[in-house]
């Protein structure tokens, strides 16, 4: 009698968050933030990013957040107003819903411990229970130059718990038309930066200059020497992983890179079936164009910019110059993806 008790006093506690838990936790946190931004189910002007379904809490996964958000607020992949936004399994659930007709947004925070309860339970939780961080700020950058004490505030004193760059600028640029194949590269990377937009430069320009023609023998392979963030979105764009050896990532010296000032690497359509392929030995310059510049607090430049550089997604070739042009076949290609040897110096543009 008395072992069965003590279990029965353990169990409500040992219980753990399960896919109904989760999906009331979508739905509640949905809920909270339609009304705070005073939006309606449907509402065509809301944007959510979340990292349910890579978050993994006391072992349980939290897809489940999803079902309950897109319930409650209409949104999913399909209308490419919802988003997961890639984050390691051990950091919170967390939701950001953005309002594109104000620039408002409300962020909310998990608090795990509220998950472990029985779903009756947790249905009667107050917000405050329920989240560690509830927090609503404008984050348009149109709003933020004239408001740059409320961007002091949220970039600075962290309101989104440590995703303010993250979330803002992924919701700036969707709200400007960014594309759906980019927001979900964004998503990929963490973020909506300079460098993933040079990504997307450099692909389309290797996309002009050699075009798949073939699609069951070509595809493109990566020497990314040296890496940045452009790396993700060319994954995320051509499937060229590391794990499938369609890139091969090396980092360079400063003064490697001074010496090939702008390089970004080597770019190849490769032919599985000839054995062959044309290679492209590319570099990216940052400052080639002069763009309208953001003249407020550090937190707006690299914002101000991914909206900026939206304007040039149809003409890459204004950052890019070919520094070679030439023929790959498999033995080279086995020495540039080698560890010992050096991509540049085997493609000799170093
Ligand atoms: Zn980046």
């Amino acid at each position: 009698m008395i072992v069965m008790a003590i279990l029965l006093m353990l169990i409500p506690g040992l219980a753990l968050a399960d896919n109904a838990v989760m999906q009331e936790l979508g739905t509640k946190a949905a809920k909270a933030a339609m009304q705070d931004l005073k939006v309606e189910k449907g509402d065509a002007n809301l944007l959510i990013l979340t990292s349910a379904g890579h978050a993994i809490v006391d072992g349980e996964t939290s897809q489940g957040a999803i079902k309950g958000l897109m319930n409650e607020s209409g949104n999913c992949i399909g209308d490419g107003n919802l988003f997961q936004v890639l984050r390691p399994h051990w950091k919170p659930v967390w939701f950001f819903f953005f309002d594109k007709a104000t620039g408002e947004a409300v962020y909310l925070q998990a608090n795990s411990k509220s998950l472990n309860g029985s779903l009756e339970d947790f249905k009667a939780l107050s917000d405050d229970k329920v989240f560690s961080k509830i927090s609503k700020a404008n984050v348009d950058i149109d709003y933020l130059r004239n408001h740059t004490d409320e961007g002091n505030a949220t970039f600075n004193g962290k309101a989104f718990g440590g995703n303010e760059f993250s979330l803002a600028g992924i919701a700036n640029v969707w709200a400007r038309g960014g594309s759906f194949d980019f927001i979900q590269a964004t998503c990929f990377h963490d973020h909506l930066c300079p460098g993933v937009t040079s990504g997307l430069f450099l692909a389309k320009f290797v996309e002009g200059k050699l075009p798949i023609n073939n699609i069951s023998a070509e595809s493109y392979k990566v020497i990314s020497c040296p890496n940045w963030c452009k790396d993700d979105l060319l994954q995320m764009r051509w499937d060229a992983t590391p794990g499938k050896s369609g890139m091969f990532v090396m980092a360079l010296t400063d003064a490697e890179k001074k010496a090939v000032p702008g390089i970004a690497g080597i770019y190849i359509r490769w032919n599985d079936t000839a054995k062959s392929g044309d290679a492209l030995a590319l570099a990216y310059n940052f400052s080639a164009v002069q763009l309208p510049t953001w003249t407020g607090p550090s937190w707006g430049s690299k914002l101000y910019q991914d909206i900026v550089l939206m304007d040039w997604t149809d003409k890459p070739e204004a950052f890019i110059t070919i520094l070679k042009e030439f023929k790959v076949d498999s033995a080279m290609l086995a020495q540039m993806q080698n560890a010992g040897m050096h991509p540049l110096k085997v493609a000799g543009v170093m």
